[in-house]
């Protein structure tokens, strides 16, 4: 079954509020078995509506839409959807009544334009709305099923779970589900990676494994539809021990997509089961490596501390022999397990169209001795810091 989101705002298409309604329908949709083929935004203007909901009516079979539906002259979703399905809008006498007995509870007399919360077009059913005066409105034209439901976030839960999402549980045939699984990886670049999986990563594939990079961390995606959320991992399963067989020591962890684990948090938790700590000395990461590692340290005494050197401070290592020199007295001054240093970068530290760089020295130091590196800075300068701080840990992980 194919579904569209559509969010409806003058406040979201301006940029003023970011649009977390559409992010969290597609996510429950997909959890449903939904494939979402679209989202679309439109500002509250008739037409505009109108005609995103004609487009949805021939691309999807399923819609569910935000927003619109409050009682003044700019919310027109009702309006919209009688219009593009060429029906009249009527109002329901028992709404009208509803609201009347809601507006008195508060002491008020219902000002007349929230009658217009009453209407709907015509054959269409009206969804409750416990929280608020809105109820949404659950209408079929062209042979897709529309489900308008109010702006507000919370309503908007709400009535997605007491009626919508039953319904499109019932729709979708008894409960057809999806799960995510993802596999976490480092050291490698994006199309490396796919280059190394090459039957695995084909669009249709079931199940669908997909590829996404952000700040130098690379996450597989295996996709898997069925009967029940069981069934997917058992899908699953042949795919994930294909993946965990090719790439090995590249992947860090493995998580659901509601607790995903970046490289930090991974090699905290692996210090934490060896019982192991570690001390950091930094120049080019500025302090990221402390930030992360006291941050998820959470009163486990992993994290011993550390040196910062000031970005001007010409004195911080930017070689390897002092930068394991910087690690090993880290490592003595804080009497931790391990000692990680990152250096100064220099002018070669960068690699670009014209020249290899010569990188930035990092090294770790621990009971086994010493093991330094260079990291060539690449890329965007944005994810630098990210990327030399990611190393040193990827180090210490190995
Ligand atoms: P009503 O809630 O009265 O039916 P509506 O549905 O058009 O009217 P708005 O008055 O436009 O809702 O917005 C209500 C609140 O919900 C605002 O704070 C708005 O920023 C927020 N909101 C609306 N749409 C979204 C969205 N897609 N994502 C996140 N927040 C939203
Ligand atoms: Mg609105």
């Amino acid at each position: 079954m194919r579904g569209e989101v559509i969010a409806i705002g003058d406040e979201l298409t301006t940029g003023q509020r970011l649009d977390t309604n559409t992010q969290w329908l597609s996510q429950r949709l997909t959890e449903l078995g939904v494939e979402i083929v679209a989202h679309t935004t439109v500002a509250d203007d008739l037409a505009l509506n109108r005609d995103a909901f004609l487009v949805a009516s021939r691309r999807a079979d399923l819609v569910v839409s935000t927003g619109g539906l409050g009682p003044t002259a700019d919310d027109l979703t009702r309006d919209a959807l009688a219009l593009a399905a060429g029906v009249e809008l009527v109002t329901d006498p028992e709404t009208v009544e509803r609201l009347e007995a809601l507006f008195r509870s508060r002491g008020r007399e219902m000002p007349p334009q929230n009658r217009r919360q009453a209407q709907s077009p015509a054959g269409a059913r009206a969804i409750p709305n416990p929280g608020g005066t809105a109820p949404g409105v659950d209408f079929t034209f062209a042979e897709t099923r529309f489900f308008a439901l109010p702006g507000v976030p919370e309503e908007m839960r709400e009535m997605w779970a007491a009626t919508v999402a039953p319904a499109i549980a019932r729709l979708t045939g008894g409960g057809r589900v999806m799960r995510h699984h993802l596999v976490k990886c480092f050291g490698v670049g994006e199309s490396q990676l796919e280059a190394m999986l090459p039957d695995l990563i084909r669009r249709g594939r079931e199940p669908l494994v997909g590829i996404t990079a952000s700040k130098a961390t690379i996450t597989l995606r295996i996709t898997a539809t069925g009967s029940s959320a069981e069934a997917c991992f058992a899908a699953m399963t042949p795919t994930l021990e294909q993946v965990r067989q090719v790439l090995g020591d590249l992947i860090f962890a493995e998580c659901d997509p509601e607790h995903e684990i970046d490289l930090p948090e991974a090699l905290l938790n692996n210090l934490a089961k060896s019982k192991k700590t570690v001390a950091t000395s930094e120049s080019m990461t500025t302090g990221w490596l402390g930030h992360w590692l006291s941050r998820l340290d959470e009163g486990r005494g992993i994290y011993r501390g550390g040196r910062l050197y000031s970005i001007l401070d010409t004195t911080a290592p930017c070689d390897v022999p002092s930068v394991e020199r910087e690690a090993l007295a880290i490592r003595t001054a804080t009497n931790a397990d391990y000692g990680v240093a990152v250096g100064r970068p220099t002018p070669e530290s960068h690699a670009d169209a014209t020249r290899t760089g010569e990188g930035v020295p990092i090294a770790v130091a621990g009971p086994q001795g010493v093991e330094s590196k260079r990291i060539v800075l690449v890329g965007h300068r944005s994810i630098h810091q990210s990327l030399v701080a990611k190393h040193a840990l990827n180090v210490l992980r190995l």
